[in-house]
């Protein structure tokens, strides 16, 4: 099998025990030859050509929930099973969406930079005024098992709810008082704009220059599902004129480059793309993508295939 060599500290020796395994370069291309599984990363594109030229393929594992990098479609007609993983990632996930919610909300980028200038006079009344989130609406767009993790941690900060969904979630919107909205009015009434639905030809340019001025003046975006969910050009503009709060993103279209205006924008707070980096999460997502892989080759069904 060809794995992610990345993955290497996160994969016990025990766990690889009777597998032939072959570690792949994060810049090296996709190897051509006899192997029968892969587990690449989300940065590896894996098509029709790498496909091609795997011709024994009979699992691509991938070690991460979203899918976007692989042709499901070129998989499903060579037969090739396609993996992901789902669950273990949704708390780290959620709480680094909250993490840049809080930071959005709290300036907390604009806070740490200015301690560290050394340009801080002191306490101030009106220094750094952020968003009060008790009592304002938090859109969740995509309420799966990550929007919902994020709606759940939502009423201990008091917030109101609303979701957009392909249908409807009533434990949901039992447990948290949810409301379902389309996509629209939820960008309407909300005050935090949080994406989690997964990058699809439906759902690529969602937040747009139509979609952002639809936003409430002021509002806060959060990105934490990917980048190219968000037209960044018409994100930056959105900031440069004030239009919107500000911006809390972890994936970028075309990351690791990132727009030089995005960079330069006010009221952003940009990550690495580390959503599921906790070394527990990081660890169980390598574990269940090689366990996929071991149960496709011992002539298994997997344990989470995609299901798109
Ligand atoms: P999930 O459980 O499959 O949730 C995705 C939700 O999006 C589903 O409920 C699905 O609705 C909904 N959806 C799909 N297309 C939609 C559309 N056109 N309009 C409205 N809703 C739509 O996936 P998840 O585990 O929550 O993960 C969500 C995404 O987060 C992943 O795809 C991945 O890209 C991203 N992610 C990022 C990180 C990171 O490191 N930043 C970490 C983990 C995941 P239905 O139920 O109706 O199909």
């Amino acid at each position: 099998m060809l794995i992610a060599a990345e993955l290497r500290n996160l994969i016990a020796p025990a766990q690889l025990a009777g597998l032939d395994v072959t570690w792949m370069g994060a810049d090296a291309p996709t190897p051509k030859g006899e192997w029968l599984a892969i587990v690449p990363l989300l940065s590896r594109w894996v098509g029709g050509t790498e496909l091609k030229h795997l011709p024994n393929l009979r699992i691509v594992a991938n070690c991460a929930v979203g899918y976007n990098n692989i042709d499901l479609v070129a998989a499903e007609m060579r037969k090739i099973i396609v993996t992901n993983t789902p669950d273990v990632l949704t708390d780290a996930t959620a709480d680094l969406t909250w993490a840049l919610i809080l930071a959005c909300a709290r300036r907390l980028s604009e806070g740490i930079e200015l301690v560290k200038s050394g340009l801080w006079a002191g306490w101030h009344p009106e220094l750094l005024l952020g968003l009060e989130l008790r009592g304002r609406t938090l859109g969740i767009v995509g309420a799966g098992r990550i929007g919902q993790a994020v709606g759940r941690r939502a009423v201990g900060f008091g917030m109101r709810i609303a979701y957009a969904a392909r249908r409807p979630r009533p434990d949901f919107e039992r447990d948290t008082g949810a409301t379902r909205l389309e996509i629209k009015p939820l960008l309407k009434a909300s005050d935090v704009v949080t994406l989690h639905v997964p990058s699809t030809p439906e759902t690529k340019g969602l937040i747009n220059s139509e979609t952002l001025s639809l936003m409430k003046p002021g509002a806060i975006l959060v990105n934490t599902a990917r980048g190219d969910l968000v037209r960044e050009e018409a994100l930056v503009f959105a900031l440069e004129t004030g239009r919107l709060g500000a911006a809390g993103l972890d994936v970028y279209t075309d990351e690791p480059e990132i727009l030089p205006r995005l960079k330069a924008a006010p009221r952003t707070v940009l990550l690495p793309h580390i959503g599921s980096a906790t070394a527990d999460t990081r660890r169980e997502m390598a574990r269940i993508a090689v366990a996929n892989v071991r149960a496709v080759l011992d002539g298994q069904p997997p344990l989470t295939p995609v299901v798109p």
